[in-house]
């Protein structure tokens, strides 16, 4: 089967062709696309796969397909659609995972045309760009890829971008089996703690790793809401 047949947007798909001339899904992404489209009511997600299985256009697709259909839908304009703030967080253990799953991101969004031209990335990884990430953070950044620690640093002192982020939808967890080891737990729980402030109903977690297991239905006291584990 190709993307399309998954129920994936068609310029969605376009865009995945364009930038990593890749036509097939892998196993992990059509099991991943296939149950996070069919979802009637939200369902956290456990996904089990190796680095190098293609997990990372897997769980970012389903999320820039709901997106894409949305915005079209609103008839938003792009400034309006630029205010609505942080949708996904995607929090990784290191920066250099930061900067690997940001490029990819940004490869494909850069592919998108026309009237789905209007997402945002950034990162939050660490080093010295703090004002500019500040910057961004303040000028809106729909998608945001960062490390625990940095992630945390803004959400205490980029205050208004700490308010909004309530209000996000979508938070993954990449390569968690570092994630939720004993050193990150503070920082985890912070960032569940910023996001579980608004309306917790809406967010999703996904938590992506070689590890996980279908048991588990917490992180670190978070309680996830009826996980489903999708595995290789
Ligand atoms: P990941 O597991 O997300 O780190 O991806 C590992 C590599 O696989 C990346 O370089 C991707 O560009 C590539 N990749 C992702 N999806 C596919 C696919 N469906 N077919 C072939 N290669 C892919």
């Amino acid at each position: 089967s190709d993307f399309t047949s998954l129920g994936l947007d068609p310029a969605l798909c376009a865009a995945v062709q364009a930038a990593f001339s890749i036509e097939k899904p892998s196993d992990i992404q059509e099991k991943v696309i296939t149950t996070a489209l069919g979802l009637e009511t939200p369902r956290d997600i456990l996904i089990r796969s190796r680095t190098g299985s293609g997990k990372t256009l897997a769980f970012l697709l389903p999320i820039l397909h709901r997106l894409l259909l949305e915005h079209r839908q609103s008839g938003r304009t792009r400034e309006a659609a630029r205010m609505m703030g942080t949708q996904l967080l995607v929090v990784v253990p290191t920066r250099e995972l930061a900067a690997q799953s940001h490029q990819t991101l940004e490869r494909l969004l850069a592919k998108l045309h026309g009237a789905d031209h209007w997402l945002v990335s950034g990162t939050l990884s660490g080093g010295d760009r703090r004002k500019s990430e500040k910057e961004r953070l303040r000028k809106g950044v729909h998608i945001v890829v960062g490390t625990p620690g940095r992630l945390v640093d803004h959400l205490n002192n980029t205050e208004r971008w700490a308010k909004q982020i309530s209000a996000c939808r979508w938070v993954v967890f990449d390569e968690a089996d570092r994630l939720l080891d004993s050193g990150f737990e503070k920082f985890v729980k912070e960032i569940l703690g910023a996001l579980g402030k608004g309306r917790i109903d809406r967010l999703q977690v996904c938590l992506c790793s070689a590890t996980v297991d279908g048991k588990r239905q917490d992180l670190f006291g978070y309680k996830l809401t009826d996980p489903l584990l999708v595995s290789e």
